[in-house]
């Protein structure tokens, strides 16, 4: 299926490695030019080398920590035209919900819910002048059911998903469309550092871990940044203009719900 965006420009935010990554490279395999971000500067020019030699599009790769308002800025200052935002940063730390400081919650806060909606400010005027654009946000599981040991995570992203519910319905009559992804267990860092967490905790070892977790998983296995990568593209295209304030589930099956 050709998705109808090739040439289109997108701002790939925390795409260095992981879910970001699979969102980058899968945008620019559909021939559009892609800007992506991570703070550091070394995996982010070599993933952004990777993607100009295998998909020969304009690959622009800003180091930046993008929950910072310099960082954000110094992002923002070097892009205009974005027609395809995909609001991405990394997670907060797991912990226990009586020892979480108020400045705890702000980082999260900052990181998960105010970055992604400072962005959205930012880039959805130009794509709705230009009647067209897209925005995904890479959120979690952990909204439709809560991993207790990540609260900071759960509240965040739920304060996102309640400012994506009201502003897609009020953008999308300017053919701008807002809509979350929600990953479960996908094989990235992320997924690493937290099946290190459980082997410490456990006393197990890490593919003992990581074969305890795929056994809560219908699919019994990870999923892997390109499927990932591969439904951010499809919410981007031409075809997904109907989908607005959706929140997407992959998660092998994970979450056991009729809805
Ligand atoms: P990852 O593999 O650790 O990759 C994170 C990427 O984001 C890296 O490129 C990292 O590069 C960049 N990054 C992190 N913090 C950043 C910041 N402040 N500014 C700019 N770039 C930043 O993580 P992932 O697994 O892809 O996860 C992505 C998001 O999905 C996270 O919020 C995570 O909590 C969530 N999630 C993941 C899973 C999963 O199973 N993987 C499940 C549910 C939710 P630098 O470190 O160089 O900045």
């Amino acid at each position: 299926m050709d998705l109808g965006i090739a040439g289109k420009r997108a701002l790939v935010c925390a795409s260095s490695k992981g879910l970001g990554l699979g969102c980058a490279r899968a945008l620019a395999a559909e021939g559009v030019n892609v800007v992506m971000n991570a703070r550091g500067d070394e995996a982010l020019q070599a993933s952004a080398a990777d993607i100009r030699r295998e998909f020969g599009v304009e690959v622009v790769a800003i180091a930046a920590d993008i929950t910072s308002v310099a960082g954000r800025n110094s992002v923002l200052d070097a892009v205009d035209g974005i027609d395809i935002l995909v609001n991405n940063a990394g997670g907060p730390p797991p912990g226990m919900w009586q020892d979480w400081s108020r400045d705890d919650f702000i980082l999260a806060l900052d990181a998960n819910m105010l970055t992604p909606i400072a962005m959205i400010q930012s880039l959805a005027p130009y794509m709705i002048a230009q009647k067209w654009g897209r925005v995904v946000n890479i959120t979690s599981m952990a909204v439709k059911s809560p991993n207790p040991v990540l609260g900071l995570s759960n509240a965040a992203r739920s304060g996102l998903t309640g400012f994506v519910a009201g502003t897609s319905r009020q953008i999308a009559p300017d053919g701008v469309t807002i809509n979350n992804l929600l990953p479960g267990i996908h094989a990235t860092d992320r997924a690493d550092a937290l099946d290190q967490g459980v082997m410490q905790a456990s006393g197990i070892t890490l593919p003992e871990a990581q074969k305890q977790r795929m056994s809560t998983i219908p699919a019994n296995r990870y999923g892997t940044i390109e499927e990932f990568g591969a439904a951010c593209a499809f919410l981007c295209s031409t075809h997904a203009g109907f989908i607005v304030g959706q929140n997407i589930l992959l998660d092998g099956g994970a979450i056991s719900a009729t809805f």
